[in-house]
């Protein structure tokens, strides 16, 4: 078989680690299998190079910031090769550009154009285990931003049509919340691709969601499972098995998220147009939509930005007021989404409901709500926000 594998960074994080790390992907090799392993950059390596930068210049261009973090992980991979070197395996480090990996140019968030297999069927024509970082290329160097090396391990899965997907974590699979934060928290079995795309968007950190995207798109099954004890960990597939009574199969908490009120718009047609068109010229995405009545002839118009771009959306909403002639903006940082995630739940009656009626068991106020066919998402007080997702998930699984 063809194995591929990923390892995080608290996965490889101190040499115990790494050794660690090693010893797996050691005995998958020894078992007969070809071993293609994506790495991240070790424990707080990234964030420690972005405080670096950060002491020299505060606004360092996205070029130059790829150019810093993908020393992290170039790092990881020879120090894992020297670690397999160590026991003895035949094995090479090669970075993405080495194997043919070409993205886009969008810096820090690159999106992966083509993946060539010649350098990679070479390597494992001479039974090395092969041992990749994520760092990528078009005609410069590029990250796929965090959790990029899942999305480096699905990518080189599907161009080699490889057996297995293995994303090894710090957690056992995926759960029905974040296991760290949740009590009572259950490991589920199997998740669809459309389920834990939506959990991964939505905040659940455990799979980059570009990963589940490509994973779905070429029917990679993906693996989620424990670097630290050797169990089955969670399948993620397009059919999955539930287990039964289970009304959702997930609760993911957001912070990346800030609420924008715009006040005392005029109540004409049109406005809900230059609102958005003045976001969509600045290239900010936004998520969640409210328009409410205003005072006297007037809407409020209050939507949902990721939080680094609360800024800009101000910016150029403020470019825009004259010619709009709303009152004034408002910016809450305070905030944060809160969703469920479900196959089905729409079909299902009363799965919002309930959902409400926890939080409001809980006293805690919602101030926006947005529903899909799988998902329903609230915003809420940041403050409150980990008592909803424990409330939440008493309700549901408790
Ligand atoms: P890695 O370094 O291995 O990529 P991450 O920190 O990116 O690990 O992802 C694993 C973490 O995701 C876990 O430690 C856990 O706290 C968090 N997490 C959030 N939601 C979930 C969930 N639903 N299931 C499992 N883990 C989750
Ligand atoms: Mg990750």
């Amino acid at each position: 078989m063809l194995i591929v594998q990923k390892f995080g960074g608290s996965s490889v994080a101190n040499a115990e680690r790494v050794r660690h790390v090693a010893g797996i992907i050691a005995d998958t090799y020894a078992e007969g299998h070809d071993v293609v392993v994506a790495l991240s950059a070790q424990g707080d390596t990234t964030d420690e190079l972005i405080e670096k930068a950060r002491e020299i210049n505060p606004r360092p261009s996205k070029r130059e910031m790829d150019v810093l973090l993908s020393t992290g992980e170039q790092q990881s991979v020879a120090l894992m090769s020297m670690a397999l070197e160590a026991i003895g395996l035949p094995v090479v480090s090669l970075t993405g550009w080495q194997i043919g990996m070409e993205t886009n140019a969008t810096y820090g968030a690159a999106r992966i154009i083509r993946v060539s297999t010649e350098r990679l069927r070479r390597e494992l024509d001479k039974r090395r285990i092969v041992i990749v970082a994520g760092i990528d290329r078009n005609e410069d160097i590029t990250t796929l931003g965090r959790g990029g090396s899942d999305t480096t391990a699905v990518a080189i899965a599907a161009v080699l049509h490889a057996d297995k997907c293995q994303i090894y974590t710090d957690v056992e699979g995926v759960y029905t919340a974040d296991p760290r934060k949740v009590q009572g928290a259950r490991k589920l079995n199997e998740i669809t691709y459309d389920e834990m795309l939506e959990l991964a968007s939505l905040g659940a950190q455990v799979l980059m969601n570009r990963s589940v995207e490509l994973a779905k798109r070429y029917g990679v099954v993906i693996e989620v499972l424990s670097s630290y004890v050797r169990k089955p960990g969670t399948k993620v597939k397009e059919v999955a098995k539930k287990m039964e009574e289970m009304k959702i199969s997930g609760i993911a908490k957001d912070n990346d998220v800030a609420r924008v009120a715009v006040v005392g718009v005029p109540d004409t047609p049109g406005m809900a147009f230059r609102v958005f068109n003045a976001m969509a010229r600045a290239k900010i995405n936004v998520d969640i939509i409210l328009q409410s009545y205003g005072k006297a002839g007037t809407n409020d118009i209050s939507f949902t930005v990721p939080i680094g771009d609360a800024e800009a959306a101000a910016a150029a909403l403020e470019d825009v007021q004259e010619a709009i002639g709303f009152d004034h903006i408002s910016v809450d940082t305070n905030v944060c989404k809160v969703s469920i995630v479900g196959a089905g739940m729409m079909s299902a009656s009363g799965i919002a409901a309930l959902m409400f009626e926890a939080l409001y068991d809980a006293k805690i106020n919602i101030q926006m709500i947005s529903t899909s066919e799988i998902k329903v998402s609230v915003l809420i007080d940041k403050a409150y926000a980990d008592q909803a997702v424990q409330a939440i998930h008493n309700r549901f699984f408790g």
